[in-house]
């Protein structure tokens, strides 16, 4: 039986990777360099400590730029691109089932809380039971740290819980945690390695929260 759904935020209930990635590598034009997708692809879903692009920037050019102006201007645009983005599709539905099936509902996120709430809010997305961000835990994503938080928050066993990511670092905290796992690919982690997931699939439409945790009930039944 399911008792807890914890939604991953970014790439999962809005696809913010593609914004953030398509900011910095336009950051990387402006000094005449290249952001490889490659590269990025096994940076999303770890947390800004495994991966500094400015700093990268700068190892590049051999030379200090002015982090803060680079950095506003960066968050800008950040933001106007994520802005138009709408929730992925079948979150809203996930959601509302979960809620109505008296399912407890979380978030896991290795992005910082500001960034994931105020999203959640201006979309209308903001009654969770709890959300846990990179500020709660010592470690991020792929360490298990940040869903162990919001187990214990919730009051729900692992074998209880049901995660769903988009990346492959996600899906391997959700395992380390013991979760069971739904893996939902988003644009930027199509390539990731999901096979530890119980089940892919290509959306969340694909299917109802209720059949999907009545099958994944049963496999560990
Ligand atoms: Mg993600």
């Amino acid at each position: 039986m399911i008792r807890a759904l914890v939604f991953d935020f970014d790439g999962l209930i809005l696809d913010t990777e593609v914004p953030v990635y398509r900011a910095w590598a336009e950051i990387y034009e402006d000094f005449g360099q290249r952001l490889e997708l490659e590269l990025w692809q096994g940076v999303i879903g770890r947390g800004p400590g495994y991966f500094d692009p400015l700093a990268a920037l700068e190892r590049r050019l051999g030379c200090v730029l002015d982090r803060e102006a680079i950095q506003a201007r960066r968050r800008r645009r950040e933001l106007e691109l994520v802005e138009r983005l709408t929730v992925q599709p079948g979150v809203r539905e996930w959601r509302a089932e979960a809620m109505s099936m008296g399912v407890r509902l979380g978030v896991a996120s290795s992005s910082s809380r500001a960034w994931v709430t105020g999203h959640l809010r201006r979309l209308g997305l903001d009654e969770w039971d709890c959300i846990r961000c990179r500020d709660d835990v010592a470690r991020t994503k792929p360490a298990p740290d940040v869903y162990l938080s919001v187990l214990e928050c919730l009051g729900s066993s692992p074998g209880q819980a049901l995660a769903v990511e988009d990346s492959e670092p996600g899906v391997a905290a959700a395992k380390a945690a013991g979760m069971h796992c739904v893996a939902v690919p988003s644009a930027m982690t199509a390539g990731h390695d999901l096979r530890r997931a119980d089940l892919v699939l290509r959306s969340l439409a694909e299917r109802s929260f209720a059949e999907v945790a009545a099958e994944i009930a049963g496999i560990s039944g």
